[in-house]
Order: C-alpha cells, then sequence, then structure tokens
C-alpha cells in the first residue's frame, strides 16, 4: 500500500507543479457512480456521495444532494449545514455568496446568516468589496458589502471592478471609480485594464480606428498601433467599392453570368483568395433576385446561383456559391487559363500577403482578366 501511495505522490508532484498551482488547483472533483465528492493530493476531501460538488471558490464547496444545498470547507467541513431556504445558491467570493428567493437577489456569510436581505432583480459575486446589481429595468448599479446602494442604477452595462475601475456603456464605453465618478468619458469603443492608472483606449472615427493610452486624470496620449488595421480596412472598403462598379460594367454589357472566368471564379473552382471571392459574391448578389435565403437569379439571363457556408476546419468557413441552373446567355467570355492571374486575388490575397505587401491595383489586373472577352 504504501507504495502504491508513493506512486500517487509522484504522480501528483509532476501533474500540480507547487510552484504555478495555487492550494485551490489542487482540488479535483471525482465522480463515483453518480456521485460527486473532492479529491486532493492528500486523499479524499469529500466523499463522493453528493449529487454535485461544485469546484473550489472562495475557500468553500458548494454541494447540492437530494435538492437541498450545504457549503463545505477545505478540510472537508460542513460550514452551512444541507437546506432548502432559498430557490438558488452561489459560490462564495470574498466571503459573501449569492442567494435567490422569490426571483430576488441577496447575499449569505459564512456561517450561512443572511447579510444582505434579496432584494435585486439580479446580483453579481463580489469583485474588490462592490457587487454590480440590476433593478427591475435591467439598470446595473452597484453596492457595498452593507448591501449600500453606492452607484446608482443608471448604467446598462456596467463591468466587475478591476484595481478600482468599471467599465459602463453600450457602444460606446467610459469608465467609473468606486464612487460612481465617470473618470472617462463614454466616448471609446474599447476600454482595456487600468494598471498604474494607465489604460488603453480606442476610439472609431468613421471606418478607422485610434488607439491610444489614457491616464486616469490626465490626457489620452494617441498613438499609431491601429494603423496596419486600419489600411485592411481601407483595402476591404477599397475592395468592395471596385468589386460592385464592376459588376455594374459588366451588366451594362449583358451580364457578369455570360463571362466564363467570372463564372469559374465565383463558384471557386480553384481554392484560391476565397475572402475575395466571398466578398466579390456579396457585391453580386445585390443585383439578383433573391428566390429564398439561398437562392439569387439573374434577372437578366435566368441564371440560377446558391451559397451554402462548408466548414474547412474548426475555424474555416467559407461560402461555396454552385450554379443551379444556366440562364440564357450566350458565353463571351475568354477560356480559363492555368495557372490563373486570379491566383493574385484582388486584395492579394495569395503571393503579396504572403510577401507582406498588398497592391491595390492587382484589383484591377484581376478584373481586366475576369473581364476579358473570347
Ligand atoms: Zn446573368
Amino acid at each position: 500500500m504504501a507504495t502504491l501511495v508513493y506512486f500517487f505522490q509522484k504522480l501528483l508532484q509532476f501533474f500540480f507543479n507547487p510552484e504555478i498551482m495555487s492550494d485551490e488547483d489542487n482540488f479535483i472533483q471525482f465522480n463515483k457512480g453518480e456521485k460527486m465528492g473532492i479529491w486532493s493530493s492528500r486523499g479524499i476531501v469529500i466523499p463522493a456521495i453528493y449529487d454535485f460538488v461544485g469546484f473550489i471558490y472562495d475557500g468553500t464547496f458548494l454541494v447540492e444532494d437530494k435538492g437541498k444545498h450545504a457549503y463545505f470547507n477545505r478540510l472537508g467541513e460542513i460550514i452551512i449545514p444541507f437546506n432548502d431556504i432559498y430557490d438558488s445558491y452561489g459560490d462564495f467570493a470574498e466571503g459573501l455568496a449569492r442567494v435567490r428567493i422569490n426571483d430576488k437577489w441577496g447575499f449569505i456569510n459564512k456561517t450561512g446568516k443572511e447579510v444582505i436581505a434579496p432584494q435585486f432583480y439580479f446580483a453579481e459575486n463580489f469583485c474588490e468589496g462592490m457587487a454590480i446589481v440590476k433593478n427591475h429595468d435591467n439598470l446595473n448599479g452597484a453596492i457595498n458589502k452593507q448591501g449600500a446602494l453606492i452607484i446608482n442604477y443608471k448604467f446598462s452595462y456596467l463591468s466587475a471592478f478591476k484595481n478600482g475601475f468599471a467599465v459602463f456603456g453600450n457602444d460606446k464605453h467610459g469608465l467609473i471609480n468606486k464612487l460612481g465618478k465617470v473618470v472617462l468619458p463614454q466616448e471609446y469603443s474599447s476600454i482595456g485594464d487600468v494598471n498604474d492608472n494607465k489604460l488603453i483606449v480606442r476610439i472609431k472615427e468613421g471606418n478607422y480606428y485610434k488607439e491610444g493610452v489614457f491616464t486616469i486624470g490626465g490626457t489620452v496620449d494617441w498613438n499609431n498601433n491601429m494603423d496596419t488595421a486600419n489600411e485592411k480596412i481601407r483595402l476591404y472598403n477599397a475592395y468592395k467599392k471596385e468589386a460592385r462598379l464592376f459588376i455594374e460594367k459588366l451588366y451594362s454589357d449583358g451580364c457578369p453570368c455570360s463571362y466564363k472566368r467570372f463564372r469559374h471564379y465565383i463558384v471557386w473552382k480553384e481554392p484560391i483568395s476565397f475572402e475575395d471571392q466571398e466578398l466579390l459574391f456579396v457585391e453580386f448578389i445585390i443585383f439578383l433576385e433573391k428566390l429564398d435565403a439561398n437562392t439569387f437569379r439573374c434577372k437578366t439571363c435566368g441564371t440560377i446561383y446558391t451559397q451554402a457556408y462548408k466548414q474547412y476546419s474548426i475555424s474555416l468557413w467559407v461560402l461555396n456559391v454552385a450554379i443551379k441552373q444556366n440562364g440564357n446567355y450566350t458565353d463571351n467570355g475568354a477560356a480559363v487559363l492555368n495557372p490563373i492571374p486570379v491566383n493574385l486575388g484582388f486584395k492579394g490575397y495569395k503571393l503579396e500577403k504572403i510577401e507582406g505587401t498588398y497592391f491595390i491595383t492587382s484589383t484591377n489586373v484581376v478584373l481586366n482578366y475576369l473581364a476579358e472577352k473570347s
């Protein structure tokens, strides 16, 4: 038996390096049949005889059994006996746990005493001594540990406090301190965490973003960190505009469907530059008659196109376009060559992207290629 214990201790040392793991990380939920318990490197802390045992939070485990709830400490001792006083029970944070009764939320302490009576339409866990609460209008405020509303209900969004500050707002965000005083006006598209009285802010001007570092009580120091992202937005918009004009041009001379190379590209027969192909189709759809969510018809020749997103990997979904029915057009497009210059893509997807440079002029190279007549 001693040998077996030694083996497990070695195994635990391997998995739970004390240098990087806190004591709280050393507790593991385990199952025995339908029941759950808690196990640690020192052995079984809570035997697997309960319906559910949560992770450790603030040194306590929330345990559920036969519809009742109890809290256990890190030694596996019951600190709040099984009861069904409340409709739901939350994990402890900073010494208090959320409880709900008759759709109102309040807080209990670790002796089970109700220290803040259930009165809130919603309450989040305490964080830095403050808990975000909601009123009947779904507006957020914040209370202290005595249950006093320190920050009035007036925010449609209010984050938990972090390093003394919380983010509020909708599309635009601002920052308040723990007294509810606005320290950064509601003007920013995003706001980072406050560290050493400084934080990163972003603002949207038209289509573009600007980033800077704001010092609490001071001003924003703008930088050029968004230049690369803005250049991508600029290329994207320039591309969309070019694609729209191109389709308009083809329609002024019949319809795009009559161009062999256009059809080839739009149905993505070569696995290339799919982002550009997708965006070209998005612009093309504007000119088509919508038959249903995924079926579109060319009003000029009657060609019917279908679209479906196909998953290629966990994060890669590609829009596949197919011609469901050829319309009544006369084929006047030049033959598709291989390799085709479309390999460049409208935004230089393949070659230029790899080289790290974009040349918007390649849009015209591709458009001219697609529109070449036989
Ligand atoms: Zn057509």
